[in-house]
């Protein structure tokens, strides 16, 4: 399918203004090159009510949705696009409390919730890994920062941050939470962020050393002048994230959600020069339907 996406909001809403046209293009998506389906991975299927389809192999009622994101909401799908619009168009995204008084939902809870499943989206299954020379270095966030709102008990979250070289600027970026800076965490962190043989660069911390598969540019701390960093890319990306989270989320984010803010961050980071930001809506929308096998059979059983 060719990229296709709205380009204003008034495209969105003129196109998306029933569940049914939402869940053509989830279809399209989904399942570019025809319906296969979920359970037995046949491809004959008719169409039945509230654009469910009916495998003709195994007899298995399979919803666009069935196993996305987008399963077991009692949102309708408009709605959703509408939170996809929102998400993807600002530069910054959206809170839960802007997306709750732009959409006109019931409730701050109801946002929050949509917000963290378009989040799951924002992670693709499979991507590529980091390569070439990048930079490695970990952050600290939580407690103390400034503007930070209301009162802040745990303490700081230790997080590692991975930024790709693209000539003299940044490439992409992978963050990753970890419970505690030791040699495992960082290696486990590194092998699923950085793709065997590139280069990277860190400030020769112990947790660094014995990293096998890369190549190993240590930048060992010495009189700096000011402004200067040893690892520059990272320090940006520290900088831009920390912005961003107190920016547009006010900071007030707990440890065990920070994994999904992180994410976020991530995507748009990632795809911040994409020309378009309808463009970002398409990526959204295709990641939040594509499905991770594993969940897949698990809900085919679960229904079964
Ligand atoms: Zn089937």
């Amino acid at each position: 399918m060719k990229e296709d996406y709205p380009r204003t909001l008034m495209e969105l809403e003129r196109r998306f203004s029933t569940d049914d046209a939402c869940r053509q293009y989830l279809f399209q998506l989904r399942w570019p090159a025809g319906f296969v389906c979920p359970r037995c991975g046949g491809t004959h299927a008719g169409p039945m009510a509230r654009g469910r389809w009916l495998c003709r192999g195994c007899r298995y009622q399979a919803a666009v949705t069935a196993g996305t994101i987008f399963h077991d909401s009692h949102l309708p799908l408009t709605t959703w696009f509408r939170a996809l619009w929102y998400v993807t168009t600002p530069k910054p995204g959206v809170s839960a409390l802007g997306l709750q008084r732009v959409l006109g939902l019931g409730s701050y809870r109801t946002a929050w919730v949509l917000l963290h499943k378009l989040r799951r989206a924002m992670v693709r299954p499979g991507r590529d890994r980091l390569q070439g020379l990048v930079e490695v270095d970990e952050t600290y966030w939580g407690a103390e920062e400034a503007g930070a709102v209301g009162r802040w008990t745990e303490a700081k979250a230790l997080v590692m941050v991975a930024a790709e070289a693209d000539g003299r600027g940044i490439g992409r970026i992978r963050l990753r939470r970890l419970s505690a800076l030791t040699r495992p965490q960082v290696q486990a962190f590194l092998h699923a962020a950085v793709a065997p043989g590139s280069l990277l660069r860190t400030d020769g911390l112990n947790v660094y050393r014995g990293l096998e598969g890369y190549g190993h540019d240590r930048h060992v701390q010495r009189a700096q002048a000011p402004g200067e960093h040893l690892l520059p890319r990272v320090h940006r990306v520290v900088s831009l994230m920390k912005r961003w989270l107190l920016g547009t989320h006010q900071g007030a984010i707990g440890h065990d959600h920070l994994d999904a803010y992180l994410d976020e961050f991530t995507f748009r980071f990632n795809r911040r020069k994409s020309a378009s930001r309808g463009k970002l809506f398409y990526r959204l929308a295709q990641q939040a339907v594509q499905v991770e096998p594993v969940r897949i059979t698990a809900l085919s059983q679960h229904k079964g």
